[in-house]
């Protein structure tokens, strides 16, 4: 059998750097891509030294150009299988009235357009293997708002709606759409980078919660969605720790 060819966005930390790892021990051949080229180097040299075939691509998701010309490398190479459009986050905390538009444009070019580039570029590929999968990595932020959360809620919003979009779109072509929607996820980066770097306040969204999910549960669900059967299609699979049921409503032990 041939192997599948799985490509992960945002492979460098936290969730996709967790994927990679779950999908290439499910027999992916994985291509790892993010901005920082040795994160992702180091992750294929480890996967590729347990036996998995993995490779590294530097790409920032927001340059189309780029994405393009890694689409049409990666075409040289056989055909892509699944997407993992995992790349993106939060920039600020800020409400409405006072938020940067610079951070919103940020959260919108990474989570909605970087979604889109790298979903239009590979789409030919995906649809030529004859069995391809889009997977959105959402947010439960795409399905409900919460103060200080408009610009990434917005974001995630159009990311949710451009899995809905597609799906709709491909419905009768060899190629499913699955988002997976995730609550609260305890990474190493993502409230780090929400908060520019202020630890105290990354550390406040997890306080008290005594088991957050962490990176590799959502890699377990995305492993699972995408390795059902071709024609079972996980539309829409909204994951949270057991201590949190909305945005807002968190048990917090002390
Ligand atoms: P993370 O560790 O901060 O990961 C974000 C990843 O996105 C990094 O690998 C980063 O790599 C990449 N990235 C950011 N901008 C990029 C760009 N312009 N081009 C290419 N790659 C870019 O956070 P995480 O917790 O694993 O989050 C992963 C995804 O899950 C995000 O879409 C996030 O919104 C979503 N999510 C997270 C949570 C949570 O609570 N943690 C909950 C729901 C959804 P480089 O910096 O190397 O480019």
């Amino acid at each position: 059998m041939t192997i599948r060819t799985a490509v992960i966005t945002g492979a460098s930390s936290g969730i996709g750097a967790a994927t990679a790892r779950q999908l290439a021990a499910a027999g992916f051949r994985v291509v790892l891509t993010a901005r920082r080229a040795d994160r992702i180097t180091a992750l294929a040299t480890e996967l590729a030294d347990a036996g998995h075939q993995a490779v590294a691509y530097p790409l920032d998701v927001t340059d189309r150009a780029a994405v393009d010309a890694f689409a049409a490398e990666l075409g040289q190479q056989g055909p892509v299988h699944v997407l993992i459009n995992n790349a993106g986050g939060a920039l600020g905390a800020d409400p409405v009235a006072t938020a940067d538009p610079a951070d919103w444009r940020t959260m919108y070019e990474t989570n909605v357009l970087g979604t889109l580039h790298v979903t239009q570029a590979l789409l030919p590929s995906l649809t030529a293997s004859g069995d391809g999968t889009v997977l959105v990595l959402s947010s439960t932020a795409a399905l409900a708002t919460y103060e200080g959360g408009g610009g990434y809620v917005a974001a995630k919003h159009g990311a949710h709606v451009l899995a809905e979009t597609l799906r709709l779109e491909l419905c009768g072509t060899p190629v499913r759409v699955i988002e997976i929607a995730p609550g609260m996820v305890k990474t190493e980066e993502f409230a780090r980078t929400r908060f520019r770097g202020d630890e105290t306040k990354a550390a406040a969204v997890y306080q008290g919660v005594a088991e957050p999910l962490l990176a590799e549960d959502i890699a377990d669900t995305i492993t699972w969605a995408v390795t059902r059967p071709a024609h079972v299609n996980v539309d829409l699979l909204v994951v949270r720790p057991r201590a949190q049921a909305s945005n807002q409503k968190v048990h917090r032990e002390s």
